[in-house]
């Protein structure tokens, strides 16, 4: 990761992944320039502070800046950059290098549109991870330290940790609060794999930094994030292997949403290994070894690098919560209730530090029910706000509200119905044919329970069908909604036609056949 903190005394943690600086040109000065200025003093706390916010990532940052808008006395720590993960090693990186990469996929298959390009297409990747670098640049610029501390912010870097139930200590100081947030976020999950730290592996924190791309790179772990930059990788033209030790990718995924993807990947040239762990690593020379056993069978894969995406840790410890009194999980997190207040009740929690879905909106989400909870005597739940989510890949795949099993394991009467995107105009004009609108009511009305898309932009199109559950709005509903054509967000309403169709009992289409006949 960028510049190594521990000059404020900082903890180092035990597994952190060998450490790695991005190249130091215009673009990552800049964004340290506006998250973490080299030449920042930590103000001098007066008084108690209303609110003190631990971590800026987006929950943090949603939580401070609110707060100090509202009127109220904050403060915010970070312990490394302001930003967190989404825009530091996260959300922002990881999306700049999949819209290169789909670019580059587009080009493989310019003929099918009646171009031309060369057959060797050749890959600029340090242009490819500087362009990276200047989009986090620009939009970092929003979450600079001088912005916030016009907008009334007191920022501190150094490394939070408790010294009693209402103070923190950080980088020499004691700030005394009314109420606190941790919103210190999660961090890769690495899998004992013997011989894996010995070899060296790349993770979200190091993957970003990359000078060179890998010829050929493992990928360890099919979830959104291996997914995604094994896709990624594989079309800047990396030879990519990728172990998933479950029988599918994206194993929350209803199953034909999982196949599409597995089958996309396949097409582009990613070996794929499913129901296949990785039990040891080696080196020989420069090389890195890779044992998998899938079943009983046992092979080997020799890589340039490994790319470790299991899952994520909460950022727990360093943070002394026992001092403050506040319950937690390694695995699980900061122990929440539903109004995200912790077991010392000055202090609430939100983001990934202590929730199961950990998505930057849910981050922001969840850091605006504890201000208003925390300051102002708020009732808000957290069990009420509805969270979409995205992988994004191509096609994405997006899911809002409930599965099917989940229903059913709720004993909720379910009727699905699936528009697949291959009669979707916009989606054959577009040469996009891959994937489904997949819209889950219950059973004998329109109400909305859940919803899967499978398509190219899956992420733009699940927002309004959030909105429609969120707000309670039925497919009777969304089938008046006239939606511009050609789109590919008519498959939404197509299937909320397929719904009014089943309102047409044999009674009623009677019924019209004689007023008709009259
Ligand atoms: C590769 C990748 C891609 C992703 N893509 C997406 C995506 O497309 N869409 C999406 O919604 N989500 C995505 N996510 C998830 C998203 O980045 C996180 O959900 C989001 O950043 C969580 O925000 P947060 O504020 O809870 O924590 P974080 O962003 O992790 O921020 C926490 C901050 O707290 C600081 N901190 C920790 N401990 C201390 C301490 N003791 N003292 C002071 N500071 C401390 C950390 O340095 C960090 O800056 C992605 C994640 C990864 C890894």
């Amino acid at each position: 990761m960028t510049d190594a903190l521990d000059g404020d005394g900082n903890a180092v943690r035990p597994d952190e992944p060998p450490p790695s600086r991005p190249p130091d040109d215009r673009f990552h000065r800049a964004l340290i320039d506006d998250v973490r200025p080299p030449a920042w003093r930590n103000p001098k706390p007066i008084g108690k502070y209303d609110l003190v916010v631990i971590g800026a990532g987006p929950g943090g940052l949603i939580a401070a800046r609110e707060a100090a808008v509202l009127g109220a006395k904050v403060a915010l720590i970070e312990r490394n950059l302001l930003g967190g993960d989404r825009l530091n090693v996260g959300c922002v990186p990881s999306k700049a290098l999949i819209r290169t990469s789909r670019l580059y996929a587009d080009l493989h298959d310019a003929e099918n549109y009646g171009g031309q390009v060369p057959r060797d297409i050749a890959v600029d990747f340090p242009r490819v991870m500087a362009r990276m670098r200047r989009i986090q640049a620009r939009l970092g610029r929003a979450d600079s330290a001088r912005r916030l501390s016009e907008a009334g912010v007191d920022v501190y870097f150094g490394e939070a940790s408790f010294a009693g139930s209402d103070t923190v200590a950080v980088a020499g100081e004691v700030l005394q609060f009314r109420k606190a947030l941790i919103a210190t976020g999660a961090r890769p999950l690495i899998a004992p794999i013997p011989g894996l730290a010995e070899a060296g592996y790349l993770t979200n924190e190091n993957v970003f930094d990359l000078t060179e791309c890998p010829r050929r790179l493992m990928v360890i772990g099919g979830g959104p994030l291996g997914c995604e930059l094994a896709q990624a990788f594989c079309r800047f033209g990396s030879q990519i292997i990728i172990a998933q030790d479950d029988p599918t990718f994206l194993p929350k995924e209803e199953r034909d949403a999982a196949q599409i993807l597995s089958d996309a990947l396949a097409r582009d040239g990613v070996e794929i290994h499913l129901n296949t762990t990785v039990v040891a690593v080696r080196t020989e020379g420069a090389r890195k070894i890779v044992d998998l056993v899938s079943d009983d069978v046992s092979f080997s894969v020799s890589v340039d690098e490994i790319l470790a995406g299991i899952g994520r840790a909460p950022n727990v410890e360093g943070l002394n919560l026992e001092a403050a009194g506040v319950r937690y999980d390694t695995e699980t997190g900061i122990r929440v209730d539903d109004f995200l207040r912790t077991s010392n009740k000055r202090i609430y929690a939100a983001g990934d530090v202590c929730l199961e879905h950990k998505f930057t909106h849910a981050a922001e989400a969840s850091a605006r029910i504890a201000v208003r909870n925390a300051l102002f005597l708020g009732r808000k739940r957290l069990s009420a706000l509805i969270i979409p989510w995205c992988t994004y890949t191509d096609p994405e795949i997006a899911h809002v509200g409930l599965y099917v099993r989940e229903a059913r394991e709720k004993a909720i009467p379910v009727r699905t119905f699936t528009i697949l995107m291959h009669d979707v105009d916009r989606a054959v004009t577009d040469g996009e044919e891959d994937g489904f609108v997949k819209i889950h009511v219950r059973h004998g009305t329109d109400r909305i329970l859940g919803a899967t898309i499978v398509a190219r932009h899956a992420g733009e199109m699940i927002n309004g069908l959030s909105f429609a559950i969120g707000e309670g709005i039925g497919l009777r509903a969304v089938a008046r909604v006239i939606h511009a054509y050609p789109t590919q967000a008519e498959a939404i309403k197509m299937a909320a036609d397929a719904y009014n169709r089943t309102r047409l009992t044999p009674m009623l289409k009677s019924l019209t056949r004689r007023w008709l006949a009259w």
